[in-house]
């Protein structure tokens, strides 16, 4: 990023590692944004990433550096921890370089925030629909309001949900995170009854469940380390995602649950295969071994 005398040295990837959802590990990944504009989420390690929006001129050039690399494949994946939030002209001119350095690439996808889907007008999100954009995947972390809210979130469900209905009617689909764990002890059965019901609302396209980790340079690292927040288990953790996918009543949707037990990786496609993710949870509820321990706290951050 650094720019001399009108020379603008500019590197494929800012970091040393990339950090894409799990569903677009194929998918060209191009560095448009670093940060986050919200960056208050008391449990998220990337609210401390400073926030830089790359110049079109600095993605061309990412682009252009991949570009040999990544010809077989269809769709590309904006990094930056909410792309949707930069200004259409910004947005139009960043498809405009994937149409010119990427024809093969017919789709994109990117992370975003609710708030950045409200932020759109009609208008833009359809333009962004018409030039690519197939899929947003959405840190949802919970559907309990008293989570999110103790997590300083910044959702208010009732406009997540408007968000949704906006994508539906475009035809933008749409993809969760969710956070085993994330209301601790004391919210847990709500956590996992609230967040079945906004999904069952919501009817999102994919839904990818991590665990609660506690990283040391967060503020619920401190809140926990003072005695405001108990972690689950990781067998309660297990236990909660059970509780939430018996009530789930999803049309089509796939289910991943990447941090099961610390160990195990539960997926399928909902609805035909919840019974045997129930089963499979089940088994692994009674399965012996360190799961009644809370999960040990990272080395170091993602950075
Ligand atoms: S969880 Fe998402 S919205 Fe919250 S600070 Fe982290 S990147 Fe931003």
């Amino acid at each position: 990023m650094a720019e001399q005398q009108g020379y603008i040295e500019v590197r494929p990837f800012t970091g040393e590692e990339i950090y894409l959802p799990i569903w677009e590990e194929e998918s060209i990944p191009l560095e448009v944004q670093l940060g986050c504009a919200w960056h208050r989420c008391k449990f998220c390690d990337f609210a401390n990433d400073p926030r830089y929006v790359f110049s079109l001129a600095e993605v061309a050039a990412k682009a252009q550096m991949l570009a040999p690399y990544m010809k077989d494949r269809s769709r590309v994946f904006l990094l930056g921890e909410n792309a949707l939030t930069l200004p259409i002209d910004h947005l139009r001119g960043v498809m405009e370089i994937i149409g010119y350095f990427f024809p093969h690439a017919f789709e994109v996808a990117t992370y975003a925030r609710f708030d950045d889907v409200m932020k759109k007008s009609a208008d833009e999100l359809e333009e962004l629909a018409d030039s690519g954009l197939r899929e947003v995947h959405i840190g949802l972390e919970s559907g309990c309001q008293d989570v999110l809210d103790f997590m300083r979130k910044g959702i208010r469900l009732k406009e997540a949900l408007e968000a949704c209905e906006r994508l539906h009617a475009i035809g933008i689909d749409f993809t969760f995170t969710m956070i085993a764990g994330l209301g601790g002890t004391q919210l847990t059965e709500r956590h996992a009854h609230e967040t079945a019901q906004f999904l069952n609302a919501s009817q999102p396209k994919r839904i990818w469940v991590t665990g609660l980790l506690l990283w040391p340079n967060t503020p619920l690292f401190q809140i926990a380390h003072e005695g405001g927040f108990e972690q689950l288990t990781f067998r309660q953790r297990l236990h909660e995602m059970r509780e939430m996918m018996a009530e789930l009543q999803l049309n089509d949707c796939a289910f991943v649950d990447s941090t099961v037990l610390g160990d195990y990786t539960i997926q399928g496609h909902l609805p035909d295969q919840k019974d045997d993710i129930l089963k499979a949870m089940d088994h692994l509820l009674a399965t012996d071994g360190p799961y009644d321990e809370v999960p040990p706290i990272p080395k170091k951050s993602h950075r």
